[in-house]
Order: structure tokens, then sequence, then C-alpha cells
């Protein structure tokens, strides 16, 4: 009996079962911490035996002068190619190796990788060491049970996901190594489980605006002007007119969750007046009109809005604050932008992996944006390759989380699909 490649696969990979379990492991155990960004390096060798032993041309590759970029901490990335016999297509799968920071709640050592039924324990388990491991134990049974494949495969483990992705994918992408010539697919594993593809995100503005007044004494506000009160009528506007026109901008984004179908805005600061002072100060503060008040948002738009009228919406709004009150200045400062990005349901690698979970799962692939952004941004606007998703194993929301964990059987669920993905794109 022979069997078909789609068994062969789905054989080596339960084959590969406790490598899978031994990798995420070994992953979780270096604690690629971000911020600062420490193990980089330690990650980026460890990966780099492993698929070099695997037939892989590895390269490592620092991004000098990126921001985050430092001696004490360099932003070390990794690029591992492996040819095929003959010109094809390459498909790529990019995983960031930094995680978050731990944090408070949990029940078990974060950097152990403790094992417990299905599940592997860890910092990273999910987001997204889980899915990096899912996608190198997918090219490595596929090339062993595909020897003869066209084309090539890229595997990529970045820097600084979580803190922007400028010393990772943005670096990597401004090198061209995510040009169309060079690479044609990408699957970024992040967890959004394994019976779903994410087509993209939504964009983003972040702004600071700042209110203007005049210090004067406390005693004597009114030979002052006082920034806060300034910012409290902008607030006010905002709660009046702002949040309930974003209400009624819907998206036609499959966005989850669903709450994120709508434009959103958060305020993520505010700062007025005086310094607060150290815990240990036991004075009491200073009696000043505060001369000025900022606020940080975070604007978050839908592919049907033009960022030009994100900000004329905010701009308008301070202008007619203005028209009431003579005193009133502002400044607003733009801090970050980037825009939505969804790849078309009938690219070939939506096609494809779409076509896959079906084949592993039994059921159809389901359709997801995300509200907020990753790497595909970058891939997006400086790569300049549409055909893009993310789709790994793993719970979103147990991201970020005390106690984060990845299913071993989603993990290896997944890299079942993603064989299947290699299989599609890249058979003789
Ligand atoms: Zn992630």
């Amino acid at each position: 009996m022979t069997l078909t490649l789609a068994e062969s696969l789905a054989a080596g990979i339960a084959a590969r079962r406790d490598d899978l379990v031994a990798l995420t492991r070994d992953l979780i155990r270096i604690p690629t911490l971000n911020p600062p960004g420490l193990n980089y390096l330690e990650i980026c060798e460890y990966l780099g035996e492993r698929l070099g032993r695997a037939g892989f041309t590895v390269e490592l590759i620092r991004a000098r002068g990126a921001p985050g970029d430092s001696s004490t901490h360099p932003r070390w990335n990794l690029v591992a190619r492996h040819e095929g016999q003959g010109a094809g297509d390459c498909v790529h799968f990019n995983s960031h190796h930094d995680v978050v920071e731990v944090g408070h709640g949990w029940t078990r050592d974060p950097f152990t990788a403790e094992v417990e039924g299905d599940r592997i324990y860890g910092r990273g388990a999910c987001d997204m060491k889980g899915g990096l491991a899912a996608s190198i134990i997918a090219a490595e049974a596929f090339i062993a049970a595909c020897p003869d494949f066209r084309g090539a495969i890229e595997i990529s483990a970045t820097a600084d996901e979580e803190s922007g992705g400028f010393g990772g994918v943005a670096y990597l992408a401004e090198q061209g190594r995510f040009s169309p010539d060079r690479v044609q697919h990408v699957i970024i594993p992040e967890p959004l489980h394994k019976d779903r593809i994410c087509l993209g995100h939504r964009g983003v503005w972040w702004a600071e605006i700042e209110t203007k007044g005049r210090i004067a004494h406390g005693s004597m506000p009114f030979l002052g002007d006082c920034a806060v009160r300034h910012m409290g009528a902008v607030l006010a506007e905002m709660e009046a007119t702002l949040f309930p026109l974003l209400a009624t901008k819907r998206t036609d984004m499959p966005v989850i969750p669903e709450g994120a179908r709508q434009s959103t805005l958060n305020i993520n600061a505010i700062h007025g007046g005086a310094v607060e002072q150290a815990e240990d100060y036991t004075g009491l503060p200073a009696p000043c009109v505060p001369d000025r008040c900022r606020i940080v948002i975070d604007r978050r738009f839908l592919i049907e809005e033009d960022l030009a009228e994100v900000k004329r919406e905010v701009t308008a709004l301070l202008e007619s604050v203005k028209a009431r009150r003579p005193s009133f200045d502002y400044e607003v400062r733009d801090l970050f932008e980037v825009r939505p990005v969804m790849t078309e349901r009938n690219a070939p690698i939506v096609r494809s992996t779409a076509a896959a979970i079906e084949k592993v799962l039994g059921r159809a692939a389901g359709y997801v944006v995300s509200p907020g952004t990753y790497d595909q941004k970058h891939i997006d606007r400086i790569g300049r390759l549409k055909n893009c998703i993310a789709y790994g194993p793993g719970v979103l929301d147990l991201a970020h989380q005390p106690d984060e964990w990845v299913g071993i059987t989603d993990m290896e669920d997944a890299a079942r699909v993603m064989a299947l993905v290699l299989a599609e794109l890249l058979q003789p």
C-alpha cells in the first residue's frame, strides 16, 4: 500500500510529536523578554543550529541602529532558507521570538515549560513559541516526505514584535527580505486558533494632544489659564460628539471580538500640572495653575476609513472647543500610525490554508481580522507583499496572561495544516 502525500505528512508529524513538545519547551526555556530584549542571540543560535541540521541555510541578522538595538541588548533575527529542486514559489513562516513581561498571578514557573496533560505552560507558549515550533516541525516533515519539492521554504524568528517590530520584521523588510521576487507566500503563526485564518488588522493612529495654559499662583487662578480645565472641555466634547460618532462606524472586516467591529478610541494616558513626586516625598505639592495638559489617544480605524479623515475628526473637535473658549490653544503630535491591511480571500495563501484546514479538521475555515496590529503591517507596507496571513495554534485570549499555555494537539493539527499548505504550493 502506498500512502498519499497527505497521509505521509500526517504520519510524519505524528511521529514527531515528542520532538514538537521538546522543541516548544526548549524555546520557552530561553526567556526572550521584551522589553528590554533578553537572550535574542541565544534563541537565534539555538534555532540556527537546529535548522542547519535540517538542511537550511541559516543567517543571523542584527538590526543595527533599529529602535531598541544596543550593544547590551542587540536585536538579533534569524532567517533560514531551504531550497527545493528547481524553480518555484517561496513559502515563508515568520514568527516573533520575543515575549512580554511575566506579570502577576502565575501559579507555575513561567520559564520551566511544565507539561500537564495536553498543555505546555509558560510565557510565550501560545504567543508564539508554539506556533514557531509547529511551523518548524511542518517544514521538516514536508521536506522528509517530499524531498524533490519545488521552490523554497523560509523560516524566520524575529525580534521586537511586541514593541512594534522595528528591530525585527520591519528591518528585514527594509533589507528586501519580503520583496515579492524573493518571497511569494507568508504565514505568521500567531495564536489565532487552528481553524481560523486571520486576514489582517485594523489601522492605528496614536497621537498626543496638548492643551496650553499659563502658570500662576494657585490662590489667584484668574491670573493664569488652567490647561487641565481646557482638557476637561476637550474630553467633554469627545463624550458628547466623538464617541457617539465612532460607535456608528461599522466595518465589513470580520474583526474579532465583535466589539472591535467599529471604530474605537482609547485615552491611554493623561498628565497635567506638577509632576508626581516620588513615593518617599513627604512634603505637600506646590500650588500652581497648570500651564499644560497632555493626553495620548489610541484611535483604531477601519479599512473603510481614511487616515486623513480620522485625523480631521479630532482637529475639527479641537477647533469647535476653541470657538467656545477664547484663550484655548492646543497642539496635536503624531506618535505612530499604521494603515489597516486585509488580504483578499481568494489570495493563494488564503485558499490553500482554507483547503488544508478543511482536510485536517473536517470543517470549514473561519476568517477573522485582528483588532490590533502585528507584523503583517511591515510585510504589507515595506515588503509590498499582499499574499500574507496569520495562522497558528493557540487561544488568542491567553496571550500576555498568567499561566499562558499552548495545546499539544492544537500544535500538531496546525503543523499538519501548514505541511499541507507546503504540499499544495510547492509540490513538483
Ligand atoms: Zn504574538
